[in-house]
């Protein structure tokens, strides 16, 4: 499998009957903090150069992905839209935002939906954005009946498309069209999912927040972060699609794992217990 950087942040890939692009947003960093019952000192010995001792920060990877199969033209999550990454990405793999047909979110935090919108306008006028029904009800809630900023930003991005009519929500698990299926994936916000796209054998699996940071969190999957709404069924949910995954050895795209995103989960010693391996595209 050889895929090709076609220019700073984005990266193009053949595989089965699609063409991926991987675009990666403006580099930034969290702290320390965020990942749950964690000491510096070993966060240091898990990430090395990723980490600052000093600041206590973590370097992070955002990506968003765009997907192109017969007769559709896919968006998997929007980044921060810093650095404008889903106009200019999509401009350096040579296509055009209005070419785009589904827009699909694995759940509303605003790193995965702000490059829905270019400044005030929609970017994406041709598109159906899909998000998952008990995501979309948890974040307007939010928005309406709390003074939560976060949720009341989220939802400015995606009002112009329900608005308009060409936001569409789901369940989990549904079959949204033929090789677009979307798994469950609830923990790290209560309607997070997953994408599995393609047909057969080449399949690749999108699958959000699963991992925010690839250098912990596959050989200590147990390890959580702060904006995990459901830290324990985020740990649970992790452990069991890194298990299908690994079997079933899919092409996986992570938002956060790093740039270009797309590898593959390999198991390691099941004892104590199950741990796992972040292979990137070396296989
Ligand atoms: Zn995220």
């Amino acid at each position: 499998m050889s895929g090709q950087f076609l220019g700073a942040g984005v990266y193009r890939l053949a595989y089965g009957d699609m063409v991926i692009w991987a675009l990666a947003d403006a580099a930034g960093r969290f702290s320390f903090a965020v990942l749950k019952d964690l000491a510096p000192e070993e966060i240091v010995a898990l990430t090395g150069s990723l980490a600052n001792a000093e600041d206590q920060t973590l370097a992070r990877s955002l990506n968003a992905f765009v997907v192109k199969r017969p007769n559709v033209l896919i968006v998997v999550d929007t980044g921060l839209g810093e650095g404008r990454v889903l106009a200019d990405g999509l401009e350096l793999a040579g296509l055009k935002p209005e070419e785009v047909t589904d827009v699909l979110l694995t759940h509303l935090h605003r790193d995965h939906v702000n490059g829905l919108l270019a400044g005030q306008e929609i970017l994406f006028p041709g598109a159906t954005v899909w998000v998952e029904a008990q995501e979309l009800a948890y974040w307007r809630q939010k928005a309406e009946e709390t003074s939560d900023e976060r949720a009341r930003t989220v939802m400015a991005k995606l009002n112009p498309y329900l608005q308009k009519g060409s936001a569409r929500t789901f369940g989990a698990g549904q079959t949204l069209k033929p090789g677009l299926e979307t798994i469950e994936l609830y923990g790290h916000t209560p309607g997070h999912v997953g994408f599995l796209l393609g047909e057969g054998e080449r399949r690749v699996l999108f699958f959000g927040d699963v991992a925010h940071v690839a250098a912990i969190q596959f050989s200590r999957p147990e390890v959580t972060v702060t904006f995990d709404v459901d830290p324990a069924q985020a740990a649970q949910t992790r452990a069991q699609i890194y298990q299908l995954a690994a079997r079933a050895n899919y092409l996986v795209a992570g938002a956060h794992a790093p740039f270009p995103g797309l590898g593959r989960i390999k198991a390691l010693s099941p004892k104590p217990r199950p741990t796992y391996a972040w292979l990137g595209l070396t296989v």
